[in-house]
């Protein structure tokens, strides 16, 4: 039996342990991108917890059926068709191939079904005709509107009651302000397909309704997505799926993931508050001349894991602040746990491990007991509504505790038993976090190369000064071997000298 695991449900407010359909294992349904761009940080938010929730998941035991759509009909994307004179199919086709780089960039697992809304366009056919024969909905002018007055328990998700969103001037012929159409009909020059409606499209709800009983069946267990989603999106998706099955259940638990926000972060407020911040920066980012917003640029700059340790520092439900710094700061984080690791490496000695402990003291015990503690504390955190930014907290403790033993020479001269602790300890980050998975040498060879690559400087230019001051140590000549150290910290490059000659690092 797998670990059991309490999440927060957006439906009941309250955290509370994810009871699945079938013992053991967990159907998740999360929604994708809409494909008219690049995948921006802000998206990726959504993508990297969701990720790490799966990994996590199925390390602790589960058996995990993961779903992710790509919304490949929309009015976004049949606009840039048409400003790039091309077809909508190429510009979707063209963002879900960038996506895919973008997602494998950054090191996460596919989903086990990725299914496009121009792939489901029977069912969502089908699943309108069930809500029409239910008496939930109405047709006008070969447009299909969802009746929000004839489902009483809508806006249990979103807390947003129907009368209070009734207008006085109802729209394009739909009875009440908060219907919402489950079929467009067509218009000229747009992709249409036939149904007994007449020609058109789905609205964009329903075929997240539809995809969901296409691959994971009429219930599921897990559905998420980002909190901007919870209406009108998911509120509607419970009206059309349980309005076709019957008034069956059709989410267990509802996951959302808090959004990105500009600057120093928000002082909470309500939800329309966060909501407008979070749309400022969706805009921002959208729009952004500053590439640095988009996934590709961004994994130009940083490693993958720098990028998944700035979203994991944040519980996934709080707003997460962006700023242009935001990345350097997760890559100078992620190396203090590379360091910590590379100290554990570099410890010598095979002594038994209570005689080490006992000739070094307290700052060996520390880590000894921080190691051993570690996967359990991390399970605890990550077991309790998915405490990402905890179970982190944990891992810098014993980083710190590494960094602080590797401070004293006899400990880098016999702590090698109490190395190897602190290291299995560390490797539990990967199946976990999805962190700490290159080796050492690539880590740094990785940063080298994006952060020179960013300083503008080659890596022979640095190279050479450094071989020029080795030279010069040679030669007894400590001035220039000096002045030269001094112009490689100008140019950011830290120098350390090792018996196996100097090796350098661009700081962070
Ligand atoms: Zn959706």
């Amino acid at each position: 039996m797998p670990a059991p695991l309490r999440l927060y449900n957006t439906l009941s407010r309250t955290i509370e342990p994810v009871d699945p359909i079938e013992p053991g294992q967990l159907r998740i349904y999360v929604c994708g991108m809409t494909v008219y761009d690049h995948c921006h940080v802000g998206h990726a938010r959504a993508m990297i917890v969701y990720d790490t929730l799966v990994r996590y998941l199925r390390h602790r035991g589960w058996t995990v059926t993961f779903v992710r759509n790509f919304t490949d009909i929309d009015d976004k994307i049949i606009q840039r068709a048409a400003a790039e004179g091309t077809t909508p199919e190429e510009v979707a086709e063209r963002f879900i191939d960038s996506f895919h780089r973008d997602m494998d960039g950054l090191g996460l697992v596919r989903p086990d079904m990725e299914p496009r809304v121009s792939g489901t366009i029977d069912e969502i056919v089908a699943m309108i005709g069930r809500i029409l024969d239910a008496g939930h909905a109405y047709v006008n002018q070969g447009t299909v509107w969802f009746d929000v007055a004839s489902y009483p328990e809508y806006g249990a998700l979103s807390g947003q009651r129907p009368d209070e969103l009734r207008s006085d001037d109802p729209d394009k012929g739909k009875r009440h302000s908060a219907d919402f159409a489950l079929w467009k009909a067509a218009r000229p020059d747009e992709p249409s397909w036939p149904s007994p409606w007449g020609s058109g499209r789905p609205g964009w709800h329903i075929e997240c309704s539809a995809m969901c009983a296409a691959t994971l069946g009429q219930e599921i267990d897990i559905h998420g997505g980002g909190l901007d989603l919870v209406f009108p999106h998911h509120e509607n998706e419970i009206a059309q799926s349980q309005c076709s099955h019957g008034g069956q259940r059709f989410v267990r638990h509802w996951m959302h993931n808090g959004l990105l926000t500009a600057g120093a972060g928000t002082k909470a407020g309500g939800r329309a508050h966060r909501d407008a911040e979070a749309e400022q920066v969706d805009q921002k980012m959208g729009k952004s001349k500053n590439n640095a917003f988009v996934i590709h640029q961004a994994l130009e700059l940083v490693p993958a894991e720098a990028i998944r340790l700035y979203y994991l520092q944040t519980h996934y439900r709080s707003p997460l602040p962006w700023s242009d710094d935001s990345l350097l700061e997760s890559l100078a984080m992620l190396a203090r746990l590379y360091e910590a690791r590379e100290q554990a490496e570099q410890m010598g000695g095979s002594e038994p491990l209570p005689k080490v402990v006992e000739a070094i003291g307290a700052e060996a015990r520390t880590v000894v007991e921080l190691a051993r503690a570690l996967p359990e504390r991390i399970d605890r955190a990550m077991d309790e509504d998915f405490n990402t930014a905890m179970a982190l907290g944990h891992a810098f403790e014993l980083a710190r505790a590494i960094n602080r033993l590797g401070n004293q020479k006899q400990a880098r001269r016999r702590g090698g038993p109490i190395a190897a602790e602190a290291l299995a300890a560390l490797s539990y980050l990967g199946p976990t976090l999805g962190l700490l998975q290159q080796g050492t040498e690539a880590f740094h060879d990785e940063v080298a190369t994006k952060r020179l690559a960013a300083l503008g400087l080659s890596r022979e230019a640095v190279q050479s000064l450094v071989d020029d001051r080795q030279h010069a140590r040679q030669q007894k000549d400590w001035a220039k071997a000096d002045a030269l150290r001094g112009q490689l910290e100008q140019m950011n490059i830290s120098l350390m000298d090792t018996p196996k000659g100097p090796v350098w690092r661009v700081k962070l």
